[in-house]
This record gives structure tokens, sequence and C-alpha cells, in this order.
């Protein structure tokens, strides 16, 4: 679905992690077609390819309804995946707080906020997601660390976001400045990178590396990155047997054959399933 946007004239070369600045880099796996996935010394990964900005727009401006809301299925997985991470921030807000969703696509996680009073809003960058979304909340439409949003947040989302961006530490120091004191950034739905999974299939993970989804963390690279502005971890799990996508019996009898598969000095032929540890959930607070 994606890979006609990896086409070279959407792609731009990325020689220095896009998080710290670092050129010192190990080359982890091929992603495809002679693009490589890197693997930083702050802990981070990256793509040594990414979409340039004509790339960018082309990805984003229908990906409300060429991926997210295409396959009606996944939207019912996706809203069951979405009670589960409510429920897990749900415990560190305070009533009628100011919640922010970057990147709230159509809306429809915010919706949980709303029905439990939380007073919500959103940014979004794809155009059509924005126009969906600005129906039922106010919702401004560009790039996040761009826009001029009144501070005095409790709440920031960052739901399957991160993995996109050029600029991560713009998005965490804007995230950081519009908090609340005592306010929380909640990520989620985030791939990380030290999973078992990553480890093990590399270009197979389901979250891989690519053009697109070019930057990568793991839970200690994102502590460390909100440390710095002055927000402490105060929690972290990582969602599988409550999802609507595991399946612990078969999923790990394909780890399994994947193992057996590198034991035999071959390359693990499926894509990663659903497992322990692929996702990662994290809140900050802001001290
Ligand atoms: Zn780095």
């Amino acid at each position: 679905m994606e890979e006609e946007f990896f086409e070279r004239r959407y792609l731009e070369n990325v020689d220095a992690c896009p998080v710290c600045g670092s050129r010192q880099r190990q080359a982890v796996y091929e992603v495809g077609g002679g693009v490589m996935a890197q693997k930083c010394a702050c802990g981070g990964y990256y793509c040594d390819h990414r979409l340039n900005p004509e790339g960018l727009s082309a990805y984003w401006q229908d990906y409300q309804n060429r991926e997210h809301s295409a396959v009606q299925e996944e939207c019912a997985m996706r809203q069951r995946m979405y009670a589960v991470d409510y429920a897990y921030i749900a415990q560190f807000l305070k009533p009628g707080a100011k919640v922010l969703d970057v990147g709230c696509a159509d809306g429809l996680f915010l919706d949980w906020f709303a029905a439990a009073g939380h007073e919500c809003s959103g940014v979004e960058f794809g155009h059509e997601a924005a126009l969906k979304a600005a129906q039922r909340y106010p919702v401004q439409e560009g790039y996040f660390p761009d826009l001029d949003i009144a501070p005095g947040f409790d709440l920031i989302i960052f739901r399957g976001v991160l993995q996109y961006v050029h600029a991560p530490r713009s998005f965490f120091s804007k995230a950081a400045s519009l908090l609340a004191s005592g306010g929380h950034v909640y990520v989620t739905a985030q791939p990380n990178m030290e999973a078992f999974c990553h480890q093990v299939y590399r270009n197979r993970f389901r979250f891989s590396l690519t053009p697109c989804d070019c930057v990568g963390y793991t839970p200690q690279s994102l502590a460390g990155e909100f440390a710095a502005l002055g927000c402490s971890t105060v929690g972290q799990t990582f969602f599988y047997e409550e999802t609507p996508y595991a399946n612990p019996a078969c999923d790990i009898q394909a780890v399994s054959r994947a193992v057996e598969a590198i034991n035999r000095g071959q390359q693990p032929q499926e894509p990663s399933p659903p497992f322990w540890g692929n996702m990662m959930t994290m809140v900050f607070r802001k001290d």
C-alpha cells in the first residue's frame, strides 16, 4: 500500500540521527531498495531515507480515507484499542482535564475523553482527517511545532504519531511547553524498537522502519528525551494480551518458526505477529 510513496522522487537522504543529530550510526538491516535502518548511540533508530516535502504532502493528503478508515474490520479493532488506551490514561486524569490530541486523525480517540467530560481539542497534519475531526472538536491543521497554540493542557496525546516525525525534539519540546504544571504526555501505540520481534524479524517486523515510519524509539530513549525537558516517567506498559489483535497460542508458534528459521541461517518469511513488547505505552509528567 505504501510502496508507491517510496519512489526515489519522493525520498530524501537522512545522514544524521533525526533525534540527537549524531552522525555515528550502525546499519542494522536493509529496509528494501538499498534503504537502510540505522541505529544511533542515543538509543533511537531511523531510516536513512524518508519522505521529502513532496512525498509527505502526497502521503498525508488523503491518508484518512486511503488508510486510516479504509478497512471496516480494522476500524472496529482500532475502536477496541482506543478503549484499552483510554482505560490506562484515565487513571492519570483529573475531572474536566484539558486534552490535546496531536495527530488526532478523525477525532475518534478524543471521543472517549469528551464522553468522560474532558475538554478536547486536536492537531492534525492530514487535510481530510482535520476536516472530519473539526466537525466535533476545535482542530488546528498543520505542523505541530509551528502552530500557535495557547498553553495549559493537562494531557497531550501522541497516539501512533512519533514514528512519522522528522524533527522529534521539536515535537517533544512543543508538548512540554504546552503542558500545565503536573500535566501529562501520553505516548501510545508506539512501536518499540527494543521489542523481541524487532530483533528477530528486523525488516519483517510489522512496525519496521520505512521511509514513512522513519524514526523509532525505545522506552529508555523516550524517557531520556522527556527527562531532559523536566518530565518524569510515571507510566510504562506494553499492551498485548488485552488487545483485539492478540492470539497468544498462534503468535507464539509464529515467533517460534521465525527463531527456528534464524537458527537455520535464514530470514523469517512471514511478517511478525502481534506479540509481547511490540508496542509501547508511556506516560510522562511535567514536574
Ligand atoms: Zn540519536
